[in-house]
């Protein structure tokens, strides 16, 4: 039986730290329990809005009128070199169980906050590897049509940034099958804790913030030339980033009430004390609007914005 509550506090489940409260909220663990908590929004009128580790999310400062589903499913098993996890097991979690076991090849995805099954959604990087890289396949239910789909790797159409699943937000993902190498333990642990050591350093750790607010755009050749020639680096599928761009149009560090864009890493909004949704929004349309001007660019959220 569904526990369904009513104006639950939204916003210390969120990494931002802002948001006020779901009219509904309800945790899911199975398929069955979903399916039932979107019946239940139908039958009540509300639309179903999926909440996972809350970190890639900006809730909204007045009361979510919808029905938060929040995925709590948590259990996971190894078989040989692949594990099999329900959606919201947290992925740092499962990196360090890996490694438990001699199974390693994504260490430096270590650190990223949220769940696998966000993960999995907004194909989730760091330092280079993606989780595309080590996913076989994903089963989801479309809320739609009732009905549960295993995708292999290629259907998941993964790219930066991006999946079947950003564009088709009516699949809630349930579980993952991941495929991981042969590592050794000592060597796997060294390196989750070096990595995340390194997003430390970075500022990019345990920031009130959604991780990187914006997308790295594609560029125009000259804008992409200037980032190499300034950086003295290349520029990846022609994008350069986002960060860079807010530097160069002077919006480091800028401010809308407590809502900042990081010194150390521009694209990262923080929540620098009482910052609502409305300051962060402003700061976000202020940003896109000069790097608009100054270089003819539409920066897109990668956020997702509620
Ligand atoms: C400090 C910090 C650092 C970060 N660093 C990185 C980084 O290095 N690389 C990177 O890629 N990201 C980074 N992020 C962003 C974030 O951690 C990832 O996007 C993460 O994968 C989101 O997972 P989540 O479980 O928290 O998703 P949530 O924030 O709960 O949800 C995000 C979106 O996915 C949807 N969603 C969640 N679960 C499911 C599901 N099971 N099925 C379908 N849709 C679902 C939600 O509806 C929502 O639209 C960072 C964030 C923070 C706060």
């Amino acid at each position: 039986m569904l526990k369904i509550r009513e104006h639950v506090p939204l916003a210390q489940r969120t990494t931002f730290g802002i948001g006020k409260t779901a009219r509904y909220f309800v945790e899911v663990r199975t398929e069955e329990e979903i399916k039932e908590a979107i019946a239940w929004a139908r039958a009540k009128g509300v639309s179903p809005v999926v909440l996972s580790g809350g970190s890639n999310v900006l809730l909204p400062d007045e009361e979510l009128d919808a029905l938060v589903v929040n995925v709590v499913s948590d259990d996971f098993s190894f078989a040989d070199t692949e594990l099999e996890a329900e959606a919201g097991c947290n992925l740092l979690h499962l990196i360090r169980e890996a490694a438990e076991r001699n199974l390693g090849g994504w260490e430096k995805l270590a650190g990223i906050p949220g769940t696998i099954g966000g993960a999995v959604r907004g194909n989730a990087g760091a330092f280079g590897p993606e989780i595309k890289d080590f996913v076989v396949r994903v089963r989801a239910l479309d809320i739609e049509l009732g009905e549960t789909r295993e995708l292999d790797n290629d259907a998941c159409d993964f790219s930066y940034r991006h999946s079947f699943f950003k564009d088709h937000p009516e699949w809630i993902i349930t579980r993952a099958w991941v495929k991981l190498g042969k590592a050794d333990p000592v060597a796997s642990k060294e390196l989750i804790e070096e990595t995340i050591r390194e997003r430390e350093r970075r500022h990019i750790q345990n920031v009130r913030a959604a991780g990187s607010f914006f997308v790295n755009p594609v560029a125009p050749k000259e804008v992409q030339e200037l980032f190499e020639k300034e950086k003295g680096m290349k520029s990846r599928e022609g994008r350069v980033p986002a960060g860079w761009l807010i530097e160069k149009v002077g919006l480091k560090g800028a401010r809308v009430g407590d809502a900042v864009a990081s010194e150390q890493h521009p694209n990262y909004i923080k929540n620098d004390g009482e910052a609502t949704a409305a300051q962060v929004k402003e700061l976000a349309q202020k940003i896109k609007d000069a790097v608009h001007k100054e270089f003819g660019i539409e920066l897109q959220e990668e956020a997702v914005v509620l």
